[in-house]
């Protein structure tokens, strides 16, 4: 990172999930050697999961990190250049656009932001203490710790049902907890989920506090309906009720809506001239591997018909 020329990039990529990794292969391939900084999660949130089913081209599935690795080595494949470095400071003020990092500064003709989104945490009492301690956001990191334990998992989402359903096998029972009557899953997880042997529903019901100490023992529980209180032990509590786009450092530099997602138009242009973002940044609407890969693969084409455009 000392050598100015290789700071100084015509597209520089933040986040390496299947948005940051399609707009490299993109740009790549246009010549443009794009550099990615891959941000703390390489591979991005897909890369965390253990199975993905619904990404076309795979019919008995990949593995999320399988399927990142293979992004990635089709993007370098093409000329991509990936640094493992995190951009904690941007200034888009003026071209080129600055970007610090941990490790030093790099100057870009133009941006594309991919930096995904991360757990929604349920701010309860027990949450932040107990983290790693019984309490996870993400069960392919965390599961093979609770072989043959109770767990509780929080949310009525896809990612709720699939991630318990892996869960199951470690656990000897997984009690998914959810505020409403009804699930928003998929059919297919549902109904997955329901016939699983191993798991539970509590319906209507809130976690309000993790308990234990050192370690966790135990949910505190709120019937939404009833008011009613109760204790459920676990040994792990895995919450999964959604996310938030991982956009702090842009704030007030590109336009987002009230919850954080980067504003887009359909050619993945940003409030600013030559700053584009793709995947769960800027997409609080489908948030598939497939939809950011496009998101992605979009973002660089756009990017790439922008500095044509000038040097026309
Ligand atoms: P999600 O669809 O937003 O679901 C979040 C769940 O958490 C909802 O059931 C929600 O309840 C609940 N929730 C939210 N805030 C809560 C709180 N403070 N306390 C308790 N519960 C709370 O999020 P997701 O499951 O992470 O999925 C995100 C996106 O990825 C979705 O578009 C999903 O389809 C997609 N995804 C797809 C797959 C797949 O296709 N296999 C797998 C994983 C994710 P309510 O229902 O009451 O709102």
């Amino acid at each position: 990172m000392t050598e100015t020329k290789n700071n100084q990039v015509k597209m520089l990529i933040l986040g390496s999930g299947p948005a940051g990794f399609s707009a490299a292969l993109y740009a790549a391939r246009a010549e443009l050697a794009p550099l990615v900084l891959t941000g703390m999660q390489l591979g991005g949130q897909a890369a965390l999961t253990y199975t993905i089913e619904n990404y076309p081209g795979f019919p008995e599935g990949v593995g999320g990190a399988q399927l990142g690795e293979l992004f990635q080595k089709q993007a370098e494949h093409f000329g991509t250049r990936v640094e493992f470095d995190t951009a904690n400071k941007v200034d888009l003020s003026a071209r080129p656009f600055k970007v610090t990092t941990d490790a030093g500064e790099y100057a870009a003709e133009t941006l594309i932001v991919t930096t995904g989104a991360s757990p929604i945490h349920l701010n309860v009492p027990g949450e932040d203490t107990l983290l790693g301690r019984g309490v996870s956001y993400c069960a392919t990191c965390d599961g093979a710790f609770f072989k043959d334990k109770k767990v509780i998992v929080v949310g009525g989402g896809d990612s709720a049902l699939e991630e318990g359903l892996f869960i199951t096998r470690y656990a000897s029972s997984v009690t998914v907890v959810h505020r409403r009557e009804e699930l928003r899953a998929g059919a297919i997880l549902q109904k997955r989920a329901q016939e699983h042997p191993k798991i539970q529903f509590v319906l209507n019901t809130v976690v309000t506090e993790i308990l234990g100490s050192g370690k966790m023992e135990a949910a505190r529980l709120k019937n939404v309906a009833t008011g009613a209180e109760s204790i459920l032990e676990a040994d792990g509590i895995f919450i999964f009720i959604g996310h938030s786009p991982n956009t702090e450092i842009f704030k007030g530099q590109l336009k987002m809506d009230a919850h954080g997602y980067i504003e887009v138009n359909h050619m993945m242009e940003t409030s600013v001239a030559g700053v584009f973002a793709a995947g769960e940044a800027a997409d609080p609407h489908f948030r598939q591997v497939v939809t950011s890969a496009g998101m992605g693969a979009a973002a660089a084409i756009q990017a790439t018909r922008f500095l044509e455009a000038e040097s026309a």
